[in-house]
């Protein structure tokens, strides 16, 4: 899950005032005009503070799931085998109404926004990508919102087996494919209303822990743990060996992201739960092997 933004080098604007009003339920009247910055800074308000709580988020994220069941022509099961761009579409928009009074989408489209489904992607579950295709950075731009096909048909190959997105479990691929979309959701918002953003920072962790409780930012939680384990053979908790400066060690794997965290037992190192002193080494996947 990730974000790009096309650069192209910027010109100065005079930024425009509105005539676009809200109606009595929060959604916005008339015709809605690209990048006003009157809307945009009303909906950073309300996006910067508005809280949940845990029960109402898992309701409406529950509701979708069932609709999603309901209504997709593609979509049959949780763990289903085929995903139509319009399933990714209506989902986003039961996203926004719910969740947003149906107030984002509108202000995004107002400037270009597309949603598609990539069996390209290998790396990334998801991702936003921005244009600013009159290469100003203050003008209007284009939003691009892509999952990655190949990498939700990855997960839950093994039925039965829990796997954690954004810090929650799933039990499904359906559940898996909601956390992705809630996370490029995040992005999507983060540069319509502040035309920059980053998963690894405050702001968007806050947002999507306030909207969609999730506890966790990172982009490959599910596929490099699938990688080590389908590719390498490679699972938490394994005993493995390296090589570090000309020494072969020997240590525990701890965590899988873009590479192991290995434990080495060493009396110079932090003192862990279990009471053994142990030096902590990030390694790349490829350079392990079990011991
Ligand atoms: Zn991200």
């Amino acid at each position: 899950m990730s974000q790009s933004r096309t650069a192209k080098p910027s010109r100065p604007t005079i930024p425009r005032s509105t005539g676009t009003q809200e109606n009595r339920d929060g959604s916005f009247r008339g015709k809605i005009k690209p990048r006003d910055q009157t809307l945009l800074s009303r909906l950073a308000g309300e996006v910067a503070i508005r809280t949940f709580a845990p029960e109402q988020i898992e309701r409406w994220q529950r509701e979708i799931h069932e609709q999603t069941l309901r209504l997709s022509r593609s979509i049959n099961q949780p763990n289903f085998s085929r995903v139509g761009r319009d399933d990714l579409v209506r989902m986003l928009h039961m996203y926004d109404d719910r969740f947003f009074a149906g107030k984002i989408l509108p202000v995004a489209q107002a400037e270009g926004l597309s949603f598609s489904l990539s069996s390209r992607m290998t790396r990334v579950a998801g991702k936003l990508v921005t244009n600013y295709p009159q290469g100003n950075h203050a003008a209007p731009r284009q939003f691009e919102l892509v999952l990655s096909s190949t990498l939700l048909f990855q997960t839950f190959e093994e039925t039965g087996r829990p796997v954690e997105v954004t810090g929650r479990l799933c039990h499904d691929r359906l559940e898996a494919m909601q956390r992705v979309a809630e996370h490029e959701f995040v992005h999507l918002i983060e540069m319509l209303i502040w035309n920059d953003g980053n998963c690894s920072e405050t702001r968007f962790q806050s947002i999507a822990q306030r909207y969609f409780g999730h506890t966790d930012y990172r982009h490959d939680l599910i596929t490099q743990r699938e990688r080590a384990l389908i590719k390498f053979d490679i699972r938490i908790g394994d005993e493995v060996r390296f090589r570090h400066d000309r020494r072969m060690l020997i240590g525990r794997v701890n965590r899988i992201t873009r590479r192991a965290t290995i434990l080495v037992e060493d009396p110079k190192g932090e003192r862990f739960s279990d009471g053994q002193r142990y030096l902590r080494f990030y390694v790349p996947l490829e350079k392990l092997s079990k011991a």
